[in-house]
């Protein structure tokens, strides 16, 4: 994927005011106390696949949301509403990027949802939420319409269903749930892909915040998928070594097979922002043997509640655990 450069500005976190989408630009973090209650170890929770599933299907009955377009806008407002109703702390970041084709400004929102927003140290889960304008890959309708079920709309329903167990299990850190936009508001080759995730990593790079860090992340992209085979991926292998085999381990020890402790493909995914420029160690979590990837049968009935499911169970269970210490130096 060859990258151009585009235009960014105006850096900084708005807090979502309380009609959700009526912007207010405050700079940084609102802090709001979350009680993380006790829990056992090992994850009393139990996901629900049907509901994990009913929320794919609800992102994708919004149709395509590309980035800057009403469906985005919808999206956002569902995610914003869940995940306060769940008790999330929800914050925006918010900056423009010229259209790939236009030039025009499109407005772009990196989402955060925070569980213990006050712990210092911290542990992101992120995923693009943006579809992509056209299903290029389509041999019969490259123009038609594209919903992202498992490309944009699994990592979020994912992220939806989690936050229901958010407070009954025991991260080791606190826990930022991110929702990138732009990662493929892409046209034609040459347009540049994760444009949120590189803004996200350059603000974190640039403006370090003063009241938390990050520990390590997990990225999670097309992770619905009926024949689920998630192969560790080569760059979160050489770039994030020990976050990659600490959640290949946990996988192994619960008995998740669909996680397959070997390589196969070497992805350029929003991890590489995280790594490279934020230097947080990231892995990504990404099921690449996908036969709709890019075409406008990637729906919901390509999708599968199961499959959802395992990849939420793996992650909770990481989350009381991550053996990954916190950087030497504070930021
Ligand atoms: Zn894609």
């Amino acid at each position: 994927m060859l990258r151009r450069n585009r235009g960014t500005r105006n850096r900084e976190f708005s807090v979502i005011p309380d009609e959700p989408l009526k912007r207010v630009v405050v700079c940084l973090l609102a802090v709001c106390c979350i009680a993380a209650n006790a829990s056992a170890q090992e994850l009393p929770v139990r996901i629900n696949p049907r509901r994990a599933y009913g929320y794919l299907e609800e992102i994708c009955r919004i149709g395509p949301r590309v980035s800057g377009t009403e469906g985005m806008l919808l999206q956002q407002q569902l995610i914003i509403e869940h995940f306060r109703k769940l008790g999330g702390d929800v914050r925006a970041q918010r900056f423009n990027v010229a259209h790939p084709q236009t030039g025009n400004p499109v407005r772009m929102t990196n989402l955060v949802v925070s569980w213990n927003p006050t712990a210092r140290d911290r542990v992101l889960l992120c995923c693009h939420y943006d579809t992509r304008p056209f299903p290029d890959r389509d041999r019969f309708r490259p123009k038609g319409k594209f919903i992202g079920a498992n490309d944009g709309a699994s990592g979020v329903a994912l992220f939806m269903e989690m936050a229901h167990h958010m407070k009954s299990i025991q991260p080791r850190y606190g826990v930022d749930f991110i929702f990138f936009d732009g990662e493929e508001l892409v046209y034609q080759q040459g347009d540049k892909y994760f444009l949120g995730s590189e803004y996200f990593s350059k603000w974190y790079r640039d403006t370090p915040p003063k009241n938390f860090r990050y520990v390590c992340g997990v990225l999670v992209d097309m992770i619905a998928d009926k024949q689920l085979a998630i192969y560790v991926e080569k760059n979160s292998l050489n770039m994030a070594p020990n976050v990659t085999r600490s959640v290949w381990a946990t996988a192994k020890r619960m008995g998740v097979k669909e996680f397959v402790g070997e390589p196969k493909y070497e992805v350029r995914d929003d991890h590489l922002a995280l790594n490279e420029i934020a230097k947080i160690p990231t892995c990504d979590i990404i099921d690449f043997d996908y036969p709709y990837w890019h075409t406008t049968r990637d729906t919901a009935s390509a999708c599968s509640a199961a499959s959802l499911s395992k990849v939420g169970r793996v992650l909770l269970q990481w989350l009381t655990e991550v053996p990954i210490k916190p950087p030497a130096s504070g930021s």
